[in-house]
């Protein structure tokens, strides 16, 4: 029972009849993409005082289980406005990544490039395909290091 989500007693109770199946704890399935922007950060007014190193970040419908109909996140704690903004900024900033690559001139925005070597004195030519394109390869980098997912960070 320890997986379960419950608000309270009375809930449990429901839920545990046969015919309501138990809800179980979100897993990452349960998140295949990040929070749709936009993302929020301020800081917030506590006991009427603005304490402006102590911020919100916050995005989507609020926190939980996707499958309840939500899907977004709330942070709060101590950081400097400059983190908190550039967190905040995180969707705008991959979907920016994702256009660039996409519209990548040297693979066509596949992240995939053919090398030729020239052949030279009898030795014949080869082509290497399927090779991380040189052009792109840092966007791709970077949106890996932002999803869940390295296949559209190319190679
Ligand atoms: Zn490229």
């Amino acid at each position: 029972m320890s997986n379960n989500v419950y608000a309270n007693e009375a809930d449990a109770l429901e839920m545990s009849r046969p015919e309501n199946p138990a809800p179980t704890a979100p897993t990452a399935a349960d998140f295949p993409g990040s929070t749709p922007g936009p993302w929020r950060e301020y800081a917030p007014e506590i006991d009427g005082v603005v304490t402006p190193f102590y911020r919100f970040i916050d995005g989507g419908d609020g926190c939980g289980n996707a499958e309840f109909g939500y899907h977004g996140f709330h942070l709060s704690g101590y950081i400097h406005e400059s983190d908190a903004r550039l967190m905040a900024a995180a969707p705008d900033l991959l979907a920016l990544a994702r256009q660039y690559a996409s519209e990548c001139g040297e693979c066509d925005g596949s992240g995939l490039v053919t090398v030729h070597i020239p052949g030279n004195e009898g030795v014949p030519a080869i082509d290497y395909d399927d090779q991380p394109c040189p052009d792109c390869a840092d966007i791709r980098a970077v949106i890996a290091k932002a999803t869940l997912s390295s296949a559209e960070g190319g190679k």
